[in-house]
């Protein structure tokens, strides 16, 4: 099981980068966490588009789902040019009509997961913890039965993210402001993070959903405060194996 960050900015992305996306592959299959603004562009770097079989969207903030209408054309013209033979899958929740938006029939088709039921994807088992968050969102935990990996999706601090983190080897953890900041919309300082890190005993962090303001590498101080294993600065093409 491999993992690329393919963005990692909250809001807008950077320059030449992408907000949240995290592409998950094992053997053949080529999983997509989250498809916000120029995930599209920079996915291809790392794969082949008619090779992405499938597409989890933790909520409908259009940082992490402003590209699910350009990848729809992507599937549309791979499968024309006879490079795609089989549909893109995309699972989203219910808990607001925007999953409606999420299918491009024949092209790509739309799933709905649910918190309470393991989702099988390809080699990986996924599970869902709804998030504190202005719009329903969902964490993540994707596991090939050997290794775990926790995303947090966007989220404020809540004791229960600690349990659904617990002794999992990479906690991807949204960080989008520096400590004692406050944590408007929905979202946690680096002193949650460490917090939530030292609670589940992650075994190794990477802070991403990363601010546009200071000086970023400050972050990883503040979340070792709490937590002593190691952490590090998501960026475009960062990979844990
Ligand atoms: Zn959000
Ligand atoms: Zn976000």
């Amino acid at each position: 099981m491999k993992l690329t960050v393919i963005g990692c900015w909250h809001g807008y992305p950077e320059p030449e980068e992408a907000t949240s996306g995290y592409l998950i592959q094992q053997d053949d299959f080529s999983l997509l966490l989250d498809c916000g603004s120029g995930v599209l562009s920079h996915l291809q770097r790392y794969c082949p588009l008619q090779k992405l079989q499938a597409v989890v969207v933790s909520h409908y903030h259009q940082d992490h789902i402003a590209d699910i209408g350009v990848l729809h054309y992507a599937r549309l013209i791979e499968t024309k040019l006879g490079r795609a033979s089989t549909p893109l899958f995309i699972y989203g929740h219910k808990d607001d009509e925007r999953f409606d938006t999420l299918a491009y029939e024949p092209y790509v088709k739309s799933i709905p997961y649910q918190s309470n039921s393991l989702l099988d994807v390809g080699p990986f088992a996924i599970s869902f913890l709804k998030t504190k968050h202005p719009a329903p969102c969902y964490a993540m935990k994707i596991t090939n039965g050997q290794k775990e990996i926790v995303y947090t999706a966007d989220t404020s601090y809540f004791l229960g993210l600690a349990s659904f983190a617990k002794e999992c080897d990479l906690l991807i953890a949204e960080c989008s402001f520096y400590k004692n900041q406050e944590t408007v919309g929905g979202h946690m300082n680096s002193q949650d993070v460490g917090i939530l890190a030292n609670k589940a005993r992650a075994k190794q962090v990477l802070l991403t959903h990363l601010p546009h303001f200071g000086e970023r590498t400050s972050l990883l101080t503040e979340v070792k405060e709490s937590y002593d294993g190691q952490v590090e600065l998501a960026s475009k093409g960062w990979s844990f194996t």
